[in-house]
């Protein structure tokens, strides 16, 4: 195993981090910008290196300045937890090169799995189902609107480098296609420095079912179970739940088949969820697959009883995967709920304030707070404003639920706007209890915000 992790993250992921590195023994280095000097993550690791200034492209972005860090503090590996370089199959190579382990999948499975059309490309070839629709090389603007014309609308156009939601645009007729294409085209550039697109039908009223995934080494593969995060606004997710309700045995073990086939088509290894739209009819289709630890893993985490931290940790050492399939246990039900700085009644434009006051819900059993913020602390406009991750469990998906309205109910937070209001109308909305999910589900219940 290794004696010193470096985190090149910062927020509620470090602080996660650190906390299975320190169970495991495993010494931790923080690194940190101007605005994080005295950031909990820094506090909560062993040692720490100033990285830069405040803005993530002066400093969590920059591959040499983490990566020197490492150097200088004498860490074996580093583990870049979610967003930031997480994804850059370019640091994960620069990693290797310095002699350090990156926690994660080899950079050419980053690299396989970076832009989307390219995903699917693979993804076809290796017989996973795919959401039907255009992601070939020919980006000429008549062979997209071709495509779009072919397979009838709606369809969605999506940014090949996307993320994060950003460079989609639906399109519900012929005569819309060209203005949505400039569009996305533009937002895309912007957002990525690519302006790519790939046309995909646009499913009505699709789920948003992904598999967890792990893989070693030495050939072992595995599937922990499904999160369903169809609750989404801006294509962003807002409450993740596991196991997605309705579940059949028989549907997850396909779907954790085809999960882990997608995998190996690309020689995986660490932690990495595959993404799949899941239809009224049962039918599911590939979407993405993203190869990191995402956000939403401890609602895995919860119905499993497993450390999906030591399990990468594990992992990168060279060790085996620490469960064969038959073996991951799969117990009650766990939600997840994003609290954020912003306000849902103004579109959910993120917010940002000082935390005069911020009193959780007491942890227990049932409930967890996984955060990287005390009070006092600042939401800046530099980050991602998420206060915190609420995580319930319980042995059904009703007595989980009854557990995240009242740790809502007990948040207590001053300072800034946030959302946990209307995370708890959602939690206790009668249409939410009865599991109507779909992705148009906050579109659709627009009269929960208020
Ligand atoms: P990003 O990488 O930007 O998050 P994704 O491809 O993961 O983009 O899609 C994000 C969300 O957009 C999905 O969870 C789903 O709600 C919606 N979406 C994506 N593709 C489709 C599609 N073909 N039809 C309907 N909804 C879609």
């Amino acid at each position: 195993m290794f004696t010193k992790l470096l985190i090149a993250n910062r927020g509620e992921i470090a602080c996660r981090v650190i906390k299975t590195a320190r169970r495991l023994g495993i010494a931790t280095v923080a690194v940190y910008s101007d605005a994080d000097r005295n950031a909990l993550h820094v506090e909560l690791a062993d040692e720490a290196m100033h990285i830069g200034p405040a803005p993530a492209r002066e400093s969590y972005l920059r591959a040499e300045q983490v990566i020197q860090a490492a150097i200088e503090t004498g860490a074996d590996a580093i583990h870049p937890g979610y967003g930031f370089l997480s994804e850059n199959a370019d640091f994960a190579r620069a990693c290797q090169a310095a002699g350090i382990v990156f926690v994660g999948p080899p950079a050419s499975a980053i690299d396989a799995m970076g832009s989307k059309s390219a995903a699917k490309q693979i993804m076809e070839q290796a017989g996973v189902p795919l959401v039907p629709g255009y992601h070939g090389d020919d980006q000429s603007p008549d062979v997209l609107k071709k495509a779009a014309d072919d397979m009838e609308y709606p369809v969605l156009l999506k940014a090949t480098a996307g993320g994060g939601g950003k460079g989609m645009r639906q399109v519900w007729s012929a005569k819309e296609f060209d203005e949505a294409l400039a569009a996305a085209q533009r937002e895309s550039a912007a957002a990525f420095g690519d302006d790519r697109m790939l046309v995909e039908k646009y499913l009505t009223r699709p789920r948003h079912v992904e598999v967890q995934v792990f893989c070693d080494n030495h050939g072992n593969g595995v599937y922990l179970a499904e999160r369903d995060c169809s609750v989404q606004r801006r294509h962003q997710k807002v409450i993740e739940e596991a196991p997605a309700p309705g579940m059949t045995t028989g549907l997850r073990q396909q779907m954790g088949d085809t999960a882990v086939q997608a995998a190996r088509a690309i020689n995986y290894s660490g932690a990495g969820t595959v993404e799949f739209l899941l239809d009224e009819d049962g039918s599911f289709y590939f979407m993405e697959m993203n190869t990191r630890l995402q956000v939403e893993h401890p609602v895995t985490e919860m119905i499993t009883g497993q450390d999906l931290v030591e399990w990468q940790l594990r992992v990168a050492s060279g060790e085996q995967l620490p469960l064969a399939q038959q073996d991951i246990p799969l117990k009650g039900h766990a939600f997840e709920a994003r609290i954020y700085a912003e306000d849902a009644a103004n579109d959910f434009l993120p917010a940002t304030g000082t935390l005069a006051f911020l009193q959780p819900p007491e942890e227990s059993a049932f409930v967890r707070v996984d955060t990287g913020v005390r009070q006092g602390d600042e939401i800046s406009v530099y980050y991602d404003p998420m206060i915190a991750k609420l995580i319930v469990w319980d042995e059904s998906r009703e007595r989980a639920l009854q557990r995240l309205a009242g740790a809502l109910a007990e948040y207590r937070i001053g300072g800034t706007v946030t959302n946990v209001d209307f995370l708890y109308n959602l939690a206790t909305s009668q249409p939410f209890r009865a599991a109507e999910l779909d992705t148009g589900f906050i579109e659709r219940h627009r009269e929960l915000i208020f």
